[in-house]
């Protein structure tokens, strides 16, 4: 794919207001890959112009007319899912093998999952002498992040021009080339023009004068926590409904009648999908004291197993990270993890024997961390995990609460009850239970506490959508 010149308004390519642009960097090579305009406030007007003429005709059209328009947005993104699989494995650093499925096939499944939903969503329903109907917000802004670009991008407008809202939508400056293949498959669906709109840029300049805009009636963000309280504070002066896709700092707890081999194989793995760089990494093992050592040994064992290398060439488990910016900080959180006393049990801030170009960090264990060190606390985003060790299940749970965040988590037992009563007592919005859970898409994901506010997928994620009004009729 060459440089992209224009920006997707009112369903036309249009040129850019300004000449500015960004530069996309292939993460394994540290060249550049592409190019891409830098949008200004002043495209952010016409688009939300172009989405705000556009919301009355398509919310008023019939769920099934909008759902046809989806449906061939499904189709047309099954026919380019090596194309985008290609281009997030060298934005982001994911491998290809992993990334055409989950970067490439995931997001069209998504957008499928919410047509197959409306067919029986009770748009309407009774409530005593009253009679509920859900009705779209209006327009959206949705800004997404660089680890899952079309993943998240799916999220937000699959469940936006179901529900009948019209969008426009702000990728990451990192990883904005996958939002351009939608943007193309939307314009040969036939959606109406101004129902989706792209924009790219800087998120201190597209990202907030999206958020800040009075035409924009809901922001869907997901991104770091720091991202989510500005965009908070911002969309607070003209009190748009807001949603919140956050970091976070999940643990996996081993309980003492686990398999711990299986536990810390699949935690390690789990924790280092994509780099590191998933919010919902577990990057907190948590085990019995008895097992600590032992855990340790084998995170170790798996964690030198795998293949760290270009992300094209087949056989490659970890690839690099998305910039040069996110390895220093993953390095500068080892270097702390250091100094607090954990013990580095594998890794390390040198990069990876014979990857001196490309942002790679070795796969990083360290052990005997307690929840009060950094490397506990903050979200990496690396392929960075820790150890620390519990006295008890109670012990176990404590600690894994004891975190800003609450994203997601699991817990390994040979006894699935117990394994679940400890799932149901972990403030978080996903646990998996007895293993790593395949990602449902029907399942409402998102956080408590810093993690977000809201959540996206299935039912849930297509009622952050809509306003109900009561409607008492004679
Ligand atoms: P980020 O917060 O830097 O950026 C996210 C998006 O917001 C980008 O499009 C960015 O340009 C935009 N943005 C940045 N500053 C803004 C501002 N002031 N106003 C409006 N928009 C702004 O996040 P990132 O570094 O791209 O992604 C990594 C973060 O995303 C991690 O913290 C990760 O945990 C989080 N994340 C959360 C989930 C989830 O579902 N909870 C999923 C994936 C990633």
């Amino acid at each position: 794919m060459g440089d992209r010149t224009q920006l997707y308004i009112g369903g036309a390519w249009v040129e850019p207001a300004r000449p500015e642009r960004i530069t996309v960097v292939n993460a394994a090579t540290e060249q550049p890959l592409a190019t891409v305009p830098a949008g200004s406030r002043e495209d952010v007007d016409r688009a939300v112009a172009a989405a705000r003429d556009a919301f009355e005709g398509w919310a008023a059209t019939p769920v099934e007319e909008r759902l046809a328009c989806l449906q061939r947005l499904h189709e047309g993104l099954l026919e380019r899912i090596d194309e985008v699989g290609r281009l997030v494995a060298q934005e982001v650093g994911m491998p290809l093998a992993a990334a055409t499925v989950i970067q490439g096939g995931v997001p069209a499944v998504i957008i499928k999952s919410f047509i197959d939903l409306a067919r029986d969503f009770p748009w309407e329903e009774p409530a005593g002498s009253s009679t509920i109907v859900r009705e779209p917000v209006g327009v959206v802004a949705a800004n997404t992040p660089w680890n899952y670009p079309l993943f998240q991008a799916a999220c937000k407008v699959g469940a936006a021009l179901t529900a009948g809202c019209t969008v426009i939508l702000k990728p990451s400056e990192i990883a904005p080339l996958a939002s351009f293949v939608l943007a193309e498959e939307v314009d040969a669906a036939g959606f109406p023009p101004g129902v989706f709109n792209l924009v790219s840029g800087f998120g201190e300049v597209v990202g907030e004068a999206l958020v800040s805009h009075p035409g924009v009636d809901m922001v869907s963000l997901t991104g770091s926590t720091a991202t989510g309280r500005r965009v908070s504070e911002l969309a607070a002066q003209t009190l748009k409904r807001v949603t919140l896709e956050l970091g976070g700092k999940s643990a996996a707890i081993v309980l003492d009648d686990a398999d711990l081999e299986e536990a810390v194989d699949a935690t390690v793995r789990q924790s280092f999908l994509n780099s590191g760089q998933a919010c919902m990494a577990w990057s907190r093992l948590i085990v019995p004291r008895i097992y600590h050592d032992e855990a340790a040994r084998i995170a170790r064992k798996v964690a030198e197993q795998l293949v760290v290398g270009d992300p094209l060439v087949e056989g490659t488990d970890i690839g690099p990270l998305a910039s040069a910016e996110q390895r220093e900080r993953v390095r500068r959180f080892i270097r702390l993890g250091v100094q607090e006393g954990a013990t580095l049990v594998t890794g390390g801030v040198e990069p990876p024997d014979g990857l001196h170009r490309g942002y790679y960090v070795r796969p990083t264990v360290f052990a005997d961390v307690s929840n009060e060190m950094a490397i506990a606390l903050e979200e990496i985003f690396g392929p960075v995990v820790s150890i620390i060790p519990a006295e008890d299940d109670d012990d176990a749970v404590r600690i894994a609460n004891e975190s800003p965040y609450g994203l997601h988590g699991a817990v390994f037992s040979n006894d699935k009850a117990r394994a679940e009563r400890v799932a149901r007592r972990l403030r978080t919005g996903q646990v998996d239970v007895c293993g790593v859970g395949g990602f449902n898409v029907l399942a409402p994901f998102g956080g408590y506490k810093q993690s977000g506010r809201g959540r996206e997928l299935g039912r849930f994620g297509l009622e952050e959508y809509l306003e109900v009004k009561a409607l008492a009729l004679p």
